[in-house]
């Protein structure tokens, strides 16, 4: 009986705390999706931004880079318990096309390691920094199984810095399938995602985390999305 009990428990525990399956409900094919996607965290802004995230309902996609997760492991492991989606951003925010194979294997691979261990989760997708890639470095991505995410827009956030410049960015961005880039780590993108989520609710976006925005048909490895 206190076994049964205890199992009834843990059942009712996995069907309050699964967000994530909501969100897998969401049809972009039917519905007009959007992706908000945040880089180079995890940072000291990142948990305001996901105290929003949860109070508005809104999913969105984290690209990871590894000297922060070692810093904030538990913001990490937050995120993905949230229902968000994480990706791997490298280790130490490297260009990668300048690098050796070796050291482009070593960005990526050290990185699913950090991540994986703070989260439990190994990524299947990456960006790479400052979106510079080529065919090497999407061939090297692929050894480690990782897909590769670009975006369809940036809002230059890190160089606007100011919130009403940032908003003004992102919603000039916004399009049907849309992946707009922004950083967690700028604290005036922060302070201007209460007023840009309330804005693309009201045009009828489903704010949906990358993988969801794929509708299922990915992210693959070796395969690169949202190419420019
Ligand atoms: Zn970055």
């Amino acid at each position: 009986m206190v076994i049964n009990a205890l199992i009834a428990a843990s059942l009712a525990l996995t069907s309050t705390t699964a967000p994530a399956t909501a969100q897998a409900t969401v049809d972009c094919s039917r519905v007009k999706c959007l992706a908000l996607t945040f880089d180079d965290g995890p940072g000291e802004h990142t948990p305001t931004l996901l105290k929003l995230l949860k109070k508005e309902g809104v999913k969105a996609t984290f690209f990871l880079v590894g000297r922060q997760v070692v810093k904030h492991p538990e913001i990490a492991k937050r995120t993905l318990a949230e229902g968000h989606a994480i990706g791997n951003h490298t280790y130490s925010h490297a260009s990668l096309p300048t690098r050796l194979d070796d050291e482009i294997l070593e960005e990526l691979k050290v990185n699913q390691e950090v991540i994986e261990k703070a989260t439990g989760y190994r990524p299947t997708m990456y960006r790479p920094p400052y979106g510079s890639t080529d065919a090497r470095v999407l061939n090297l991505a692929n050894q480690v199984d990782l897909a590769e995410i670009l975006w369809t827009g940036t809002t230059l956030d890190w160089s606007l810095k100011d919130a009403a410049k940032i908003k003004a960015a992102a919603l000039k961005l916004a399009k049907r399938d849309g992946a707009i880039l922004m950083h967690d780590t700028e604290p005036g993108t922060v302070k201007a995602m209460p007023e840009i989520i309330k804005e693309l609710k009201k045009r009828g976006y489903h704010l949906v985390t990358v993988p969801t925005l794929l509708r299922g048909k990915g992210p693959a490895a070796g395969k690169s999305y949202f190419k420019r």
